[in-house]
């Protein structure tokens, strides 16, 4: 009897194309004659309003690769008036949810599939939450004595409130952290709505950007350090891969340098020390078990060079998953390929699963 893998895409956050990328990688992994004889493919799309997909449809998209709206789009005080599943939904064996960001990544869609009793791909929902929130995900790192960056935490009411407080805020900000800072919404990825600031007029226009995206902001001091990336796989034995490093010409690695072609360049294995990989490999599971980890996560460093400081990041539970993205990649190197890798992960999922019942 083969297995009905659910595989979950599209959804109402900014990386809604990269998830149908994903997603369309994932599908082909499945068609592998070892995948096929195990495995049948259930795809459900989630339009950018957030209604679901049945399996027709669905397939569509993944064959045309374009998002798809059928109707006029529900305004977002409508949404929950159409909210119905397709009846396929009840198919399904085990979910492989795609979902990058915001509504997918961040425990929102994990606590549905909790819910619905069936295993599913990856974190559950403390570890999709806590690593969809900088903030959140900082104060846990710090608590397990991850070395990172210097933060402050900031409120969307503390930027929007009486000009004594906010210029109060910037003055600590300065004083805390100085100059270059980066300003962040805490619950965002692919670098949307993150600023670089090197003085009070550029910290004053990031704060009011970033407070547009999220109630929570983190401004952190910025480093000047190589970005290394390491990949987490499995469930309470996680293993790491080998170490990847991202190169770029631009400022620092932002939306247009992720997602145009050329513009960022990859070596893996990174060129390091094999003690610094080593010790990144450890932090990289204690990253992920402190955020109490599922499935994988692709865990994110800044390598100072000149003081061979290793300072985490961030943890990534739904990393980018095409053919061509860091974390597979990551993998393929130490030796499991894109297929296989899709086999394990649904093979940890329901070993998660049945530890719950
Ligand atoms: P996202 O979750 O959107 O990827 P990140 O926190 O990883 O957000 O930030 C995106 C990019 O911004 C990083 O890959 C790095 O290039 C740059 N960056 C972020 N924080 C810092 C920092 N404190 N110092 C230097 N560069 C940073
Ligand atoms: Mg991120
Ligand atoms: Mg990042």
């Amino acid at each position: 009897q083969k297995l009905k893998v659910g595989l979950l895409f599209g959804g109402c956050s900014g990386e809604h194309e990269v998830s149908i990328n994903s997603a369309i990688a994932i599908a082909q992994a499945l068609t592998t004659d070892e995948n096929q004889s195990r495995y049948e493919l259930l795809p459900f799309y989630i339009q950018k309003d957030g209604v679901w997909s049945d399996p027709a449809i669905s397939q569509k998209v993944l064959e045309s690769n374009t998002p798809s709206q059928l109707e006029a789009p529900l305004a977002s005080s409508e949404a929950h008036r159409r909210w119905q599943f397709p009846s396929a939904v009840g198919d399904v064996d085990v979910w492989f949810p795609v979902l990058h960001g915001p509504n997918g990544e961040d425990g929102t869609v994990q606590g549905l599939l909790t819910l619905m009793q069936v295993p599913f791909v990856g974190s559950g929902v403390l570890s999709a939450a806590i690593g969809m929130d900088k903030i959140a995900m900082k104060q846990l790192f710090a608590q397990v004595g991850l070395p990172q960056v210097n933060y402050m935490a900031v409120t969307r009411s503390q930027i929007w409130s009486d000009p004594c407080v906010y210029t109060q805020l910037c003055d600590q900000i300065e004083a805390t952290l100085s100059y270059p800072c980066f300003v962040k919404p805490a619950n965002l990825g692919s670098s949307v709505g993150i600023s670089k600031v090197r003085n009070r007029s550029q910290l004053e226009t990031a704060l009011d950007s970033a407070a547009t995206y999220d109630r929570r902001i983190i401004v952190e001091t910025g480093v000047v350090a190589r970005e290394v990336e390491c990949a987490v796989l499995g469930n309470d034995q996680p293993k790491a891969s080998t170490v990847g490093e991202i190169t770029y010409q631009s400022d620092f690695y932002d939306y247009e340098t992720k997602y145009t072609v050329g513009k960022a360049d990859w070596s893996i294995p990174a060129a390091l020390p094999t003690a610094v990989a080593e010790q990144i490999q450890e932090m990289a599971i204690r990253a992920f078990t402190a955020i109490d980890g599922a499935g994988l996560a692709r865990v994110d460093f800044f390598y100072v060079e000149s003081t061979q400081e290793i300072l985490i990041n961030e943890v990534n539970t739904l990393p980018g998953f095409t053919a061509t993205s860091m974390y597979p990649q990551l993998w393929a190197a130490a030796g499991i390929s894109f297929a296989e890798l899709v086999h394990q992960l649904i093979q940890f999922a329901i070993a998660r699963h049945s530890s719950f019942i």
